[in-house]
């Protein structure tokens, strides 16, 4: 039986998500939840991992190593840093990077680990099915680089700065973990975010209004691709 992995940063992120799944099993391993559910001859396991690269490396890796997850998808909110995007709007990332790394000191360009890669790409499968779901829905869906790193943006300078070092359209705080980890144990993943601000000085007032319309957003969405990885 194979396995899809869905992980959220917050509570609000996987609601939605257990909410539809209703039955399901819980496990605990290193301070988080697992839920399990079973889905037409697919286990699909559930979590959120708290906020953060930390917390989401250890839920990723989590997911791939003690359950066996043959997919990662990632599911939440973010801050636009595109004008293009306007809250409740979803985005697909095609790369991911870590903005916060900055080994510069040694010649590195900023965002590079030497071993790695400044941008970790996402995969091609699920990507083109998360472009098909919006098709078939007629949802709006952007494409691009998300920028992840341990802060809350929300601030001007912070948010420019981020778009012109790294050319990304979304801002958040966990996704380049799943691409780091999902490729260096070599399982598909993708990461989706709905907007829940934009990265600016209203960032924390329109983030709490926001949360949970947009994490739903991003959550029902997922539920849609999951329904055609099945039939993959
Ligand atoms: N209000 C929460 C903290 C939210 S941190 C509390 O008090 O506990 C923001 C979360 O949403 C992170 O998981 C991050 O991935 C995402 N996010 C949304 N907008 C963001 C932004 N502008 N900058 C960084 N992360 C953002």
């Amino acid at each position: 039986m194979k396995t899809i992995a869905i992980i959220g940063a917050m509570q609000e992120e996987i609601t939605p998500l257990l909410a539809y799944f209703k039955d399901y099993d819980t496990k605990n391993i290193g301070g988080n939840s697992y839920y399990i559910a079973n889905y037409k001859n697919y286990k699909i396991i559930i979590a959120y991992s708290k906020i953060g690269k930390i917390h989401a490396a250890l839920t990723c890796s989590s997911m791939i190593l003690c359950f066996n997850a043959d997919y990662i998808i990632f599911t939440g909110v973010a801050g636009g840093l595109s004008s293009d995007l306007k809250i409740g709007d979803i985005v697909l990332a095609t790369s991911l990077c870590q903005y916060d790394v900055d080994i510069t000191a040694f010649g590195h360009p900023l965002g590079f680990i030497p071993e790695s890669s400044v941008y970790i790409n996402t995969n091609k499968i699920l990507n083109d099915i998360a472009k098909q779901v919006a098709k078939d829905k007629n949802i709006p869906l952007k494409d691009g680089i998300i920028a992840s790193g341990d802060t809350f943006v929300s601030n001007r300078d912070k948010k420019q700065w981020i778009i012109e070092n790294f050319n990304a359209c979304a801002v958040e705080m966990e996704g380049a973990s799943i691409a780091v980890v999902s490729n260096l144990l070599n399982i598909p993943f993708c990461v989706i975010r709905s907007i829940s601000d934009s990265a600016d000085d209203n960032a924390d007032i329109n983030f709490d209004e926001f949360l949970s319309t947009s994490a739903i957003k991003s959550a029902s969405f997922v539920l849609s691709m999951v329904d055609k990885i099945i039939k993959i």
